[in-house]
């Protein structure tokens, strides 16, 4: 066994190496006649059937699987007959996850097919499946490598990993010698790999901090990685290495990596996206070359920015070792690339669009306007001819048997919406920024990541378009090698850690009984722990604080319960005082738990009400307008809705109208049950709107109206109007505002609340119509009286000032030095002073008034020192100000 010392890849690499049989050898190759072999490049060890001196890494094997008459198949049919391989293997295939990853909040997207089942709680790992082994085809977002999208020919934004999991070994589940197994026969049989080229190369798999881990076999055929089969075997708490009592297998077959060695394309998107490019081709405004880009992919893979030092000269000595002149390759190669880049882009638009994130400033929805410029760049450098919108909707139709939620956002215009309104945001970012990139090339600056990052942000400049211009000006430009390295968003969210519980609660504490689900408000509870002001009971009440909805209210034993929390099941009621050494609070005792239901109907109105806002937004707005968050409490809630502009006046009405007319008509609530894929397949993923979490059982919110009329289901932990719909009563918006980009907030009162606010507007209009002397209906035209009415008056106390200044500047601007105290404000002094030196440009004036306020001007013919005069003639006295020759003015202390 592993010990827990210096827990690095490299050195678990080594440990596993040691001892390849336990760790690496199955079944198979003993069968099949495979022996281990060392590389004598990289050194890794690797298995294969016949003698070889290297393993068949891409880095020193050239691709070897490409054929001359290149197979016909479309992706979904692929996937076909992928699953159809699995689920005669005894798996269940299961739909994609959606690409936004709402219910892993430490991730923008979805970047493995393996974090659909994973469910984080307190910082530990747990896994949640409704089948196993089982297949999902899940589309997946990752931006690491965006610049080498459309040249390596393998690079994307967007890909399906094709996940290939089983569970729980060795309770349920298949472990190492089944997966090879699997793995071998699908390679060999439905991929057609001759078990002769098959080479498994033996490798680590491990979480970034390394809590869990294990060995890995990746297969290679051909030059190209095809998989790695990874076996999560070990966990590692606490500087401990322990087994897992639930082993994982966790396969993420690379679809498009697979589709391509099916087919034999040159490179990956031809395989990829070959009905598209068939079906856009009349549109094209450019001629692809397809035989010199041919000639061109060969060597392409070796282009990849991440690990080439100079992509430059690599470029150009690429060029040269494949016969194409530099002429051929601007002119012939880089539109395909482009068009290659095009078609990805708008993949992973239309994934992340159709599944709520939207193009912004922030989060991963920074990402995808990246790529949207870099998109609209490259269509209109290259003249491809042909709009996003195109592209997507063609996308769309050829993926609608996996990924149905697509064509849903083409056909109802959102999708086209989004990318029109970024498109002309786009376009006036961007007069500037030819501007900006002149000036650059101008000066030659040294661009750094930073500085690109600032040029993206403020100036809207993107970092190729620099780099274009440079190239076309033959000027060259010193810039990072992966000039979006320091501006693409990484995967993770950067978020505070949750916290822990204030107290520390024993170990062992059995769960704590929900009572609030079944619409409890009392109960007599056993106390299980009690320190401090915290207070643990077998059964509780007491609903607490979360998903977004605010804790309950009320008294345990007559004292007030201030904060209710869960922690890992078990319920911490905070008190207002401390409860030590008090026998009601004693281990064992019954106290009664009662929750205050006024503050409770308040809180179930505003949640039911959430709900509500959230499904009419989304009718009146569009389909994009998904939940970003919500807050429930006694008096108010928001709910946060994406939106690429602020809402309007008119869209806030109708969202408000159309809730109301859903209440007055009547509305029922439901809870029920149901098993997630029965849900997915029955309400569609919005019924993740509000970050619930796919379980295998979940919690549905069912609002119908009277009649029977779908109008929201929500996988949702909170309280509701159930039986008690009525009290929601009406609901109305009382602000709205645009969070950060693409998000607004709806600030909204219903029920009870709502009452309440109204009462307080009406009292607080009443109050103020009575001090303006008026009715509360006419206040605004009271108030625009006397707005004018004091306009009026300032400006005859204006020109009343000005008289009097005029009136004393006459009387002093015969003298050439004025040493005159005035009791007016500092203000009239600077008036009159102006005056004199008007009249009288050889004066010099000092003036002052009672409260030791000093202003000095000297005129222009007086030859005088303004500052040094106001010194000479306060005697003793200290002046605390500033000044000029021309002119002083401050305060004698
Ligand atoms: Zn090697
Ligand atoms: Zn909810």
């Amino acid at each position: 066994m592993i010990d827990g010392k210096d827990i690095s890849k490299p050195r678990l690499r080594e440990e596993f190496a040691k001892n390849a049989k336990e760790h690496y050898k199955v079944q198979l190759f003993d069968d099949q006649g495979f022996s281990r072999h060392t590389c004598k490049i990289c050194k890794k060890s690797f298995w294969s059937i016949v003698d070889r001196d290297t393993c068949e890494d891409s880095s020193h094997t050239e691709y070897s699987f490409f054929r001359d008459k290149p197979r016909n198949i479309g992706y979904v049919e692929f996937w076909k007959k992928f699953a159809d391989f699995f689920k005669e293997n005894g798996h269940t295939e299961i739909s994609s996850y959606p690409v936004v990853s709402r219910w892993r909040q430490d991730l923008y997207f979805t970047i493995a097919s393996i974090q659909d089942f994973q469910r984080i709680e307190n910082g530990k790992m747990g896994f949640e499946y409704n089948s196993n082994p089982l297949i999902v085809p899940q589309m997946c977002l990752r931006f690491g490598d965006i610049e080498n999208v459309g040249v390596t020919g393998r690079h994307f934004t967007s890909f399906m990993m094709a996940g290939q999991h089983s569970f729980n070994y060795p309770k349920e589940g298949y472990w190492k010698d089944r997966t090879i197994e699997l793995n071998y026969n699908f390679l060999t049989k439905v991929l057609g790999v001759k078990k002769e080229d098959l080479v498994y190369n033996e490798d680590v798999w491990a979480m970034p901090d390394f809590s869990e881990f294990g060995p890995s076999l990746e297969s290679f055929a051909g030059g190209s990685e095809l998989v790695n089969s990874v076996f999560t075997q070990f966990e590692y708490i606490d500087g401990q290495v322990k087994e897992l009592d639930g082993k994982v297998v966790d396969v993420g077959w690379g679809f498009e990596r697979l589709l391509w060695f099916y087919t034999g394309h040159e490179d990956a998107y031809d395989a990829v996206f070959d009905s598209t490019i068939k079906k856009l081709k009349p549109k094209l405004g450019v001629e692809l070359d397809t035989k010199l880009f041919k000639k061109f992919a060969k060597v392409a893979g070796e282009l990849d920015v991440d690990e080439v030092k100079n992509a430059r000269q690599k470029e150009l000595q690429l060029l040269k070792s494949a016969g194409i002149t530099i002429e051929d390759y601007e002119k012939k190669i880089k539109p395909s690339q482009a068009l290659y880049a095009v078609l990805d882009h708008t993949r992973t638009l239309l994934f992340g669009i159709a599944y709520g994130s939207l193009p912004s400033n922030i989060g991963g929805g920074y990402n995808l306007r990246i790529i949207l410029r870099r998109a609209l760049d490259f269509i209109e450098r290259y003249n491809l001819g042909i709009s996003i919108q195109d592209i997507a909707e063609q996308q769309a139709s050829e993926l609608h048997e996996l990924y149905p939620e697509l064509k849903d956002s083409v056909k109802s215009g959102d999708f086209s919406e989004v990318i029109e309104i970024e498109k002309k945001r786009y376009i006036k970012n961007r007069e500037n920024s030819g501007r900006v990139v002149e000036a650059i090339i101008e000066r030659k600056e040294k661009l750094d990541a930073k500085r690109l990052r600032t040029l993206y942000e403020s100036d809207g400049v993107n970092p190729e378009f620099i780099k274009s211009v440079a190239a076309e000006k033959n000027v060259k430009l010193e810039m990072p090698e992966n000039i979006y390295e320091g501006i693409i968003v990484g995967d993770l969210v950067k978020k505070e850690k949750q916290k822990g519980p204030e107290v520390a609660v024993p170990a062992g504490l059995a769960e704590t009984k929900q009572l609030y689900y079944d619409f409890e408000s009392d109960s007599r509870s056993k106390v299980l722990f009690s320190k401090g002001a915290y207070v643990v009971l077998d059964k509780t009440p007491f609903y607490p604080e979360g998903g977004g909805q605010a804790a309950d209210q009320g008294t345990l034993c007559g004292m007030r319960v201030i904060d209710v929390q869960k922690y890992n099941g078990i319920i911490v009621h905070t008190l207002e005082r401390q409860v030590d050494g008090l026998k009601e609070f004693s281990h064992g005792s019954v106290v009664e738990a009662k929750v205050d239901l006024g503050i409770r109907y308040r809180l179930i109105a505003h949640h039911t009400a959430t709900h509500l806002i959230s499904a009419a937004a989304r009718k009146i707005i569009g389909k994009h307008a998904w939940q970003e968050g919500a807050k429930k409490e006694p008096d108010k809630a928001h709910i946060d809705v994406a939106h690429f502009e602020r809402f309007s006046d008119a869209q806030l009405n109708a969202i408000e109208d159309q809730v109301n007319a859903w209440l007055r008509s009547g509305i029922k609530v439901q809870v029920k049950i149901a098993d997630r894929g029965e849900a997915e397949a029955r309400y569609g993923f919005e019924i993740y709107q509000g970050h619930g979490v796919p379980s295998k059982r979940m919690r549905l919110v069912l609002i119908e109206s009277k009649k029977g009329e779908f109008i929201d289901a929500e996988a949702c932990g909170g309280l509701h109007a159930v039986n008690a719909e009525s009290s929601v009563a009406l609901i109305k918006i009382i602000d709205s505002y645009r969070l950060h980009d693409g998000i607004n907030r709806i600030e909204f009162v219903a029920g009870q609340a709502a009452l309440d606010r109204f009462r307080a507007v009406g009292n607080t209009l009443l109050q103020a119509a009575q001090k303006l002397n008026s009715d509360q209906f006419k206040i605004i035209e009271r108030i625009t009286l006397t707005e004018e009415e004091n306009k009026r008056m300032k400006k005859q106390l204006q020109e009343f000032r000005e008289a009097m200044a005029e009136q004393a500047a006459k009387s002093l601007a015969e003298s050439d030095k004025v040493n005159q105290e005035i009791d007016v404000p500092r203000d009239m002094l600077r008036m009159i002073a102006t005056k004199i030196v008007a009249l009288n440009s050889a004066a010099v004036v000092l003036l002052k008034n009672r409260a030791g306020e000093v202003v000095c001007i000297a005129g222009e013919k007086s030859g005088a020192d303004a500052l040094k005069f106001v010194k000479e003639n306060i005697g003793a006295r200290k002046f605390v100000g500033g000044g000029s020759q021309k002119f002083a003015e401050g305060k004698i202390a």
